[in-house]
């Protein structure tokens, strides 16, 4: 497939790689980058070998020992440190992310401020890795928890999120007193060198050990020793089901960790007495956005039967709006998707969902292809399906919603409960009791759940992680540093005396 070349795209690139710090010597070897923007080839990378992954697995395991005993506030002066230089190269970082990703200007802004707003949570979360004291059944005893590090965080990361999920998982295990081996997708590779470079400086300038952090850009063949080394205390692994599927096995089977955040399948709930103009807008960004390549994006809506219509055609109204093109342009909404196998995919879902009795009533092609051969950009779909059928449970990973009716919030419940998946959900009501039975244990499975605003675009207060397929893991804000860390219970006796637990008499 050709592609156009645009040199102002390179140039854009090579100065924000250079601003980040990384130099000459971090570029050039045997795998290409190439930019969904235009599908040229904006620069090359060395791919690690599994013994470079091995390496980096012992120089982060030396690491960890002097790292552990370093003070957490202290520790978290790095993450602070690596939160300003985000601040002051967010639209370097923002530049790479969007030539590697596609993403449009502010959802590229917006991915790096998680990552700074992120350093700020791990920041105060330094001086809180608080363990608990219980009271003792024992006199003279003292019962309680402290939390310690773990050792070594492999960190393996999606093309999508290609920064922020890295700075989730490392900011956290950083305070917590672990070190990162972080393998991100290779479609990603330039943002990860910034990102990476720009934690190198932080560490450097805060005095901590330099090994605390390890970067290894390679496919999944060479990244075998962060699943089978023991040394990697945990895996938190961010991508497919499919490869969460061959990821987690193969940790168990050494009783290692594993964090899982895979495919999502989300869904909203339109109720009859919804605010359409406030649902239309929360859909359309939850459905369209990052062109339907968010973990998040909606790509089920279950409408009652007596607002369907009317829904329906107001989104089809709003999907003709819609700037499709150059990611860069401040107009438009929607970018490329990453690659020709992901427009194949879609495709294909089309296909299988016209066999399933589907139709599409707005989008689905590609457009912009005689301008931009190597890109592909496309109309988002909506497809009114029949039922929720064998398509419909399935994540195809582009702008894809299927559209089904509901008759009573029971039926809704049922349908939106019935995929693999379990990551994020919405209801759009003005029924305090509908809003309350979708919260409720008889409600929405899945690990985010929300009323009145569409189903992406989490906050990092919050923790993030899904259900089901979607792998049961829980990162970012709230009580989730917990799963960098392992709790040990203490009993501390100072009776002078050897009471039993239980009242066990012995000796
Ligand atoms: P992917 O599964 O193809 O790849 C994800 C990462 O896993 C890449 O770094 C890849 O090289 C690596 N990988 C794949 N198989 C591996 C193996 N056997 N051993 C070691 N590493 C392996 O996913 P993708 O196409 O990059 O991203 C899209 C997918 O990620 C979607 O399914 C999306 O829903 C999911 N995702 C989930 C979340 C979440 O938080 N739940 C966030 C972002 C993306």
């Amino acid at each position: 497939m050709p592609i156009t070349a645009d040199p102002a795209l390179d140039e854009s690139v090579q100065t924000a790689l250079t601003a980040c710090g990384v130099t000459p010597s971090m570029l050039g070897g045997d795998h290409e980058v190439t930019t969904p923007l235009t599908g040229q080839t904006v620069a090359s990378v060395n791919m690690a070998s599994v013994d470079d992954v091995s390496a980096a697995i012992e120089r982060a395991d030396v690491a960890f020992r002097t790292w552990r005993d370093v003070p957490a506030p202290e520790r978290g002066q790095v993450v602070k440190r690596w939160g300003e230089l985000l601040t002051e190269h967010k639209v370097d970082l923002a530049v790479l992310v969007q030539a590697e990703a596609g993403k449009v200007t502010s959802e590229a802004l917006g991915e790096v401020q998680e990552m700074i707003d992120i350093c700020d949570f791990a920041l105060g979360q330094s001086r809180m890795l608080y363990g608990r004291t219980m009271p003792s059944e024992r006199p003279g005893h003292r019962l309680m928890e402290t939390w310690h590090p773990i050792g070594v965080v492999g960190v393996i990361s999606a093309f999508n999120f290609p920064v922020a999920v890295y700075s989730w998982n490392t900011a956290l295990a950083l305070v917590a007193g672990n070190t990162v081996v972080w393998k991100p997708s290779p479609a990603t590779a330039l943002c990860s060198l910034a990102t990476d470079a720009l934690l190198a400086r932080a560490i450097a300038e805060c005095g901590a050990p330099s090994d605390i952090h390890q970067l290894v850009i390679t496919n999944p063949e060479s990244a075998a020793p962060i699943l089978d080394d023991p040394r990697v205390a945990l895996v938190s692994a961010t991508g497919s089901t499919r490869m969460g599927k061959e990821v987690s096995p193969r940790v168990a089977a050494r009783f290692g960790r594993y964090l899982l955040e895979l495919g999502g399948n989300n869904a909203a709930i339109v109720t009859p007495s919804a605010d359409l103009d406030l649902a239309l807008r929360g859909i359309a960004f939850a459905a369209v956005g990052t062109a339907g390549q968010r973990c998040t994006t909606m790509r089920r809506l279950i409408v009652h039967e007596s607002i369907a219509d009317d829904l329906v055609e107001r989104l089809i109204s709003a999907y003709g709006t819609l700037t499709i093109g150059d990611p860069r342009d401040e107009k438009t909404l929607v970018g490329p998707l990453i690659n020709e196998a992901s427009f194949t995919a879609m495709q294909d879902s089309l296909d299988q969902a016209r066999a399933e009795g589907g139709k599409v009533i707005t989008g689905g092609r590609r457009v912009l292809a005689d301008e931009n051969p190597g890109a592909y950009f496309v109309e988002p779909a909506i497809v009114r399906m029949p039922r929720q059928s064998q398509v419909v449970h399935t994540e195809t990973f582009a702008p894809i919603l299927y559209v089904m009716t509901y008759s009573s919030l029971d039926e809704a419940l049922e349908m939106h409960n019935a995929v693999p998946q379990g990551l994020s959900a919405s209801i759009f009501t003005q029924d305090i009791t509908e809003a309350e039975i979708f919260l409720s244990a008889r409600g929405s499975d899945c690990g985010i759940s929300n009323v009145n605003i569409g189903t992406s675009g989490a906050e990092i207060g919050g923790a993030f992680g899904g259900e089901k397929e979607t792998g049961g893991g829980r990162e970012s804000g709230s009580d989730a540093w917990k799963a960098y860390m392992r709790r040990a219970t203490n009993t501390i006796n100072y009776s002078g005396e050897l009471p039993l637990a239980q009242g066990v008499e012995f000796l």
